[in-house]
């Protein structure tokens, strides 16, 4: 049951990921039932599914097939009185295709609803199933640690933890999912992963796009919420988490909520010196003129809401003790990119080294997208000449059959939540933790206009601010550029 059947997100992107799986044979017995307001009938619904495919995957053979198995209720989700009608189609949807019962719910809708729903779905009898039933909901989960709490109460009287899957959608990223595998599959990795050989991990998430049409909801959000709370915070627990014992949702999730715990409690007369904050002012993007963030549609004109954060995350435990995690997200910036740099130490005693041919630290980059792939930064002979080192790299691109069998995301996602595996997806705890530590910032920045916005030129790195945040510490941004590699392009 997909809940803003008409919305954005279902059209771009999770119609098409339940015909990948369908078209592969990982979708037998089901049938959707698509929800929102406006007045559709079956066969306009399913022409809407139809569009939604071909526009995403080009022309289907049995793309007939796929859609006789969508049906569609109108339906206000704040109207009490027609909850009984949906459970009615329900049961006898699951009657029909024979589907023992199992339902996934999936509130592809603004936040606000989801209380509202998951308590309706209890009283009104649709939770009584004898299969599985399985909630999966949208980010952001709350806006704040109360809000959240209060929205997990909800939640909670209809639902049990283990059967919340909780979106985030970076954790179906191919190479947010390869962080694990790299880290622990690779005998030359594991003894390096620690404060003996890592002086800092750079996290950049940069985006070309202003806020766009999303002015409304980016005004109650800002970088900190939208990005910061959920995906970043994701990112720096997969890297710096200890090898689970076994590969099981529990266990992982478990080193996951460890690394939140150890998290340096920074407080509110030092968050200046650990975050930075930007807004986008007017500039070039891609050689067009573009405004700044306070003219966008719906934003107001003194808006104090940020569009960069940048931030030094410490993680005090044994192994990460006194080693930085930079993050750096927003938008209207040079470049859509999201990449990990990994930068070791220093060798002891560098023989190579002239004032004017610096060997380079080793690095090792993690391409998130929209390149997917891993390089790995050496010193190597020039060739020919004498003992002069140069920089190579080396490089795996998830290009060619791989990429093109590369599922999206959310395809994989919704394959996990078929199968009850909720290892991707963020554990009740987690999600606490991160907004316990993000409620410290937001706090200080919402008490205190920042007289400086718009502070970043929009089509550049963000606010100078950024890169002192890592001069101070010895160290700078590793440019996107030099990150390139041919095969990534
Ligand atoms: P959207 O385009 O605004 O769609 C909202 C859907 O909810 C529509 O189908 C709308 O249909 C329905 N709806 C609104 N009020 C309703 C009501 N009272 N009763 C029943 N249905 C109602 O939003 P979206 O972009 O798809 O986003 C949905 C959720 O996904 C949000 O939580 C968002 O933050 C999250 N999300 C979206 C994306 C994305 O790429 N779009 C990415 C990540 C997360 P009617 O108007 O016909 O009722």
């Amino acid at each position: 049951m997909i809940f803003g059947a008409t919305g954005d997100l279902a059209i771009r992107k999770l119609f098409p990921s339940l015909y990948r799986l369908f078209e592969r044979g990982r979708l037998k017995k089901f049938a959707v039932i698509g929800v929102a307001r406006r007045p559709l009938t079956n066969d306009g619904f399913q022409k809407s599914v139809k569009d939604s495919v071909i526009n995403a995957l080009g022309d289907k053979e049995n793309i007939d097939e796929f859609i006789s198995y969508f049906y569609y209720h109108s339906h206000d989700v704040t109207d009490s009185s027609s909850y009984v009608a949906l459970r009615n189609l329900a049961n006898q949807i699951d009657e029909n295709y024979n589907l023992e019962g199992n339902r996934i719910f999936y509130l592809a809708m603004a936040p606000e609803f989801f209380g509202p729903i998951a308590l309706h779905l209890k009283s009104d009898g649709l939770t009584e199933v004898k299969g599985f039933k399985r909630l999966v909901i949208e980010k952001p989960f709350g806006k704040s640690l109360e809000s959240a709490k209060e929205l997990n109460q909800q939640i909670r009287t209809a639902f049990s933890e283990e059967e919340v899957y909780r979106i985030d959608h970076y954790l179906g990223k191919e190479m947010v999912r390869n962080i694990e595998v790299i880290r622990f599959a690779n005998a030359i990795f594991e003894p390096l992963w620690n404060n003996r050989y890592i002086s800092n991990i750079q996290i950049t998430s940069s985006e070309i796009l202003g806020v766009e049409e999303r002015g409304r909801y980016y005004e109650t959000s800002g970088a900190l919420r939208d990005m910061v709370q959920n995906h970043m915070m994701q990112m720096v627990a997969l890297l710096a988490m200890e090898p689970p014992i076994r590969l099981t949702t529990d266990e992982v999730r478990s080193e996951k909520v460890r690394v939140f715990r150890s998290l340096r409690r920074v407080e509110s007369n030092e968050i200046n010196d650990y975050f930075v904050r930007g807004q986008y002012g007017a500039g070039t993007v891609t050689d067009e003129q573009v405004p700044e963030y306070r003219a966008e549609p719906m934003v107001d004109k003194e808006s104090n809401t940020e569009t960069f954060v940048a931030g030094k995350i410490m993680i005090d435990n044994f192994r990460w003790a006194g080693v930085p995690f930079y993050i750096r997200t927003g938008k209207r910036m040079t470049t859509k990119s999201t990449k990990i740099v990994v930068q070791f130490k220093d060798i002891p005693m560098n023989l190579y080294y002239q004032p004017e041919k610096k060997v380079n630290p080793n690095l090792l980059v993690i391409h998130i997208q929209p390149e997917e792939g891993i390089t790995l930064h050496l010193n190597a002979k020039k060739a020919g000449g004498h003992l002069d080192a140069q920089e190579v790299k080396l490089s795996f691109a998830n290009t060619g059959i791989q990429a093109m069998n590369t599922p999206e995301g959310y395809e994989k996602l919704l394959y996990d939540c078929l199968r009850g595996d909720a290892t991707n997806f963020t554990h009740w705890d987690e999600v606490a933790y991160s907004w316990a530590f993000v409620d410290k910032i937001s706090d200080v920045w919402e008490n205190t206009k920042s007289v400086n916005f718009p502070n970043y030129v929009s089509g550049t790195t963000g606010p100078k601010a950024a890169d002192e945040l890592l001069e101070k510490d010895g160290f700078f941004w590793w440019p996107v550029k030099n990150l390139e590699v041919d095969i990534c392009k």
